[in-house]
């Protein structure tokens, strides 16, 4: 059986007196040893959270593709698992429209993580204009095909599947839409890397709360969460650790 995994994306909230609040989620966390926890903060955040609750394990929320280089800004997998990382989100539907990343770009992050010796959290997920075109299945499953290395393996690989309309609105998919859509994405992968597809952890990820937790994490093919807004708080980001229990 797949091991659960919830982690949370702080995107781009968070100073350091808000890692008072990974207490709480460290503590919750060593409750509950049969999940997989971790928190995605700021990259600027990474080094002293790990100092500060060694015990949780930190992501980074991007990587570059290259090792080093001259590329003003970005941070490579390297310095992410210098500073203590242990997964790095890659393709999350924000960068993939706020900085144009492609499948293509995506698919070198996550090989960049794995030489590295990090989790790659492979995100995608259609908008709405697509959902209401009736072509959200082609589209993952497309995106999944393009950004997922082909010598992906489950040691190393997640994916979360974000509908993008899902994403900070409050509005949950339907568990038959949910259970459908990890079904494809699961039989895309299977096309994709083969028999390493079983061991794979699908998250599902949008507006996912204390609430909704429980029932989303019971839909087949779903392996876990990938929790924003909810994340930012011990107190609501235990019961869906817990849910994942
Ligand atoms: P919310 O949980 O805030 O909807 O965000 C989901 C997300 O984008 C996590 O990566």
């Amino acid at each position: 059986a797949r091991r659960k995994l919830i982690a949370g994306n702080w995107k781009m909230n968070g100073h350091l007196d808000h890692l008072r609040e990974l207490h709480g989620i460290e503590k919750a966390a060593r409750a509950h040893p049969q999940v997989d926890v971790a928190i995605c903060p700021p990259a600027t955040l990474i080094a002293a959270a790990v100092a500060r609750v060694p015990g949780l394990a930190m992501g980074a929320q991007d990587c570059h593709s290259a090792d080093k280089g001259a590329h003003t800004g970005c941070l490579a997998a390297p310095m992410l698992r210098e500073a203590g990382a242990q997964y790095v989100i890659v393709g999350h539907s924000e960068r993939r429209a706020d900085q144009g990343e492609t499948d293509e770009d995506v698919c070198g992050k996550a090989e960049a993580a794995h030489r590295h010796g990090l989790m790659a959290i492979v995100c995608v997920g259609e908008t709405e204009e697509e959902r209401d075109e009736s072509r959200a299945e082609a589209v993952v499953t497309g995106q999944i095909a393009g950004s997922v290395p082909r010598d992906a393996s489950a040691d190393w690989l997640v994916v979360a599947y974000e509908p993008v309309w899902a994403i900070g609105t409050g509005r949950v998919p339907t568990l038959d839409d949910v259970s459908a859509m990890h079904a494809a994405i699961r039989s895309k992968l299977a096309e994709t890397i083969g028999e390493e597809a079983q061991g794979v952890r699908i998250l599902y990820g949008g507006s996912m709360n204390g609430d909704n937790a429980a029932d989303l994490l019971a839909v087949p093919n779903v392996d876990g969460g990938l929790v924003g807004g909810a994340s930012l708080s011990a107190d609501k980001f235990v019961p869906i650790v817990e849910a994942g229990a």
